[in-house]
């Protein structure tokens, strides 16, 4: 028998967190958990480490409580987990720019990373870049967007030359002209401008198709979530912004379509579950069969729709892909704003409809976002951070 894949779970119990051990279980002579690491959940924690018996477990925010025997604590256990000797892939299932420094360490030690946390690429794009092309790691997406254009590529992959330029991605797609993402447009698809304005959480809470944490739910009601993903695709795939379209679709059946030059145009679909995906990235470039990945019925799916993005009423997509284009710290300052922004939508503290209004403040109060070495992005990262924590 073959050695199976040693995997790290970081953020092992959240949402893509549970999918990732529903997906493990059913693959146990392929797969087996390493390490396992979570926020603040210890009791969750602990009944996965109960579950899964993984050689380092660590627990990032322990409250000074007594932990089991062995457990790693505070932020380095997610460097700790990730760098595993024995870990072959890590999932990075963090959410928040909090996933980056783990992201990084994994690269350097060599790993794949099987990338949920797409917060890294857009904080710290050109430093994944350069880890990717310094060492033998990789980064395979797990955002179902970034895995059907992965899908869609059928291995026109071509590899990443040493020492090249970041700017040509992690995943370098030939014969490319487009990439179509796909939105399903969240709860506020069909309300105007002025009923937005009135929103409040449990509306923007109320997600239409997909079942997730509730930072990336809210990110999706505001088409962050989008913004996010099209600086995620440029960074991976290195396919300029003008070349990446986002387009909605209600039903979350296609995830997304990659355009050919011939004017070919593939797209890979699927009912919306984290589960391929996730499965998708830890066999790359193999299928795994799955007869527990849930099963497409055209008919039962259809009408499939597609819409024009409504720019005027999700001004936060506009924001977040000017950033992206503008390059150097503004993405960071973006993710940074509009984590905080969430934060306090979360806590009652903002209203949903002062998202765009509080990421604008940052982006154009930090002015000039030009370094993009760690300690700038950081600095900027800081910098947004308490400008919307005090943002009224
Ligand atoms: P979640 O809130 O359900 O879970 C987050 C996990 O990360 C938890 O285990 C938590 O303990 C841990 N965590 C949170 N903050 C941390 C910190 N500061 N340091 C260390 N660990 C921390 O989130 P989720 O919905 O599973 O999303 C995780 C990531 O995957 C996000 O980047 C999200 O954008 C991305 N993603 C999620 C989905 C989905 O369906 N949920 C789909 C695509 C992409
Ligand atoms: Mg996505």
């Amino acid at each position: 028998m073959s050695r199976r894949t040693g995997v790290a779970l970081l953020g092992a119990t959240g949402s893509i967190g549970e999918t990732a051990q529903r997906v493990v279980a059913r693959h146990p002579e392929r797969f087996h958990f390493v390490a396992l690491t979570a926020n603040g959940n210890r009791d969750g924690l602990a009944a996965a480490a109960a579950r899964w018996r993984p050689t380092y477990v660590g627990l990032v925010q322990d409250g000074g409580a007594t932990l089991p025997a062995g457990w790693g604590r505070g932020t380095p256990c997610l460097v700790e987990a990730a760098q595993h000797p024995d870990v072959d892939v890590v999932v990075n299932a963090v959410v928040g720019a909090a996933g980056l420094e783990a992201t990084l360490a994994a690269l350097r030690a060599g790993k794949r990373v099987a990338l949920a946390n797409k917060e890294s690429l857009v904080v710290g794009g050109v430093l994944v870049a350069r880890a990717v092309r310094e060492g033998t790691g990789e980064v395979i997406p797990v955002d179902s967007e970034h895995s059907a254009l992965l899908q869609c590529a059928a291995g026109r992959v071509a590899p990443v030359p040493r020492g090249a330029d970041p700017a040509e991605g992690l995943l370098p797609l030939r014969g490319v002209s487009r990439m179509i993402i796909t939105a399903s447009g969240g709860p506020f698809r069909t309300w105007s401008r002025e009923q937005i304005d009135g929103a409040n959480l449990t509306d923007a809470l109320n997600h239409p198709t997909w079942a997730m944490g509730r930072k990336i739910t809210i990110d999706s009601a505001s088409l962050a979530n989008k913004a996010l993903e099209v600086i995620e695709a440029h960074v991976l795939f290195g396919i300029p912004y003008d070349r990446i379209e986002v387009v909605v679709h209600p039903q979350s059946i296609v995830h997304s379509m990659l355009e050919f030059e011939d004017g070919s145009v593939l797209a890979q679909m699927g009912v919306p579950s984290m589960e391929l995906p996730v499965l998708y990235a830890l066999g790359y470039p193999d299928r795994i069969p799955d007869g527990g990945v849930p099963r497409f019925d055209p008919v039962a799916s259809s009408p499939l729709t597609f819409e024009a993005v409504r720019h005027d009423a999700f001004p936060t997509l506009g924001l977040g892909i000017a950033a992206g284009r503008q390059g150097g710290a503004a993405p960071a300052v973006f993710n940074a704003a509009n984590e905080v922004a969430v934060a306090r939508v979360l806590d009652g503290s903002l209203p949903f409809a002062r998202i765009p209004v509080a990421i604008e403040h940052a982006l154009s109060a930090l002015g000039d976002h030009s370094g993009d070495d760690l300690p700038a992005l950081l600095a900027a990262d800081a910098a947004a951070r308490s400008l919307v924590q005090e943002f009224r």
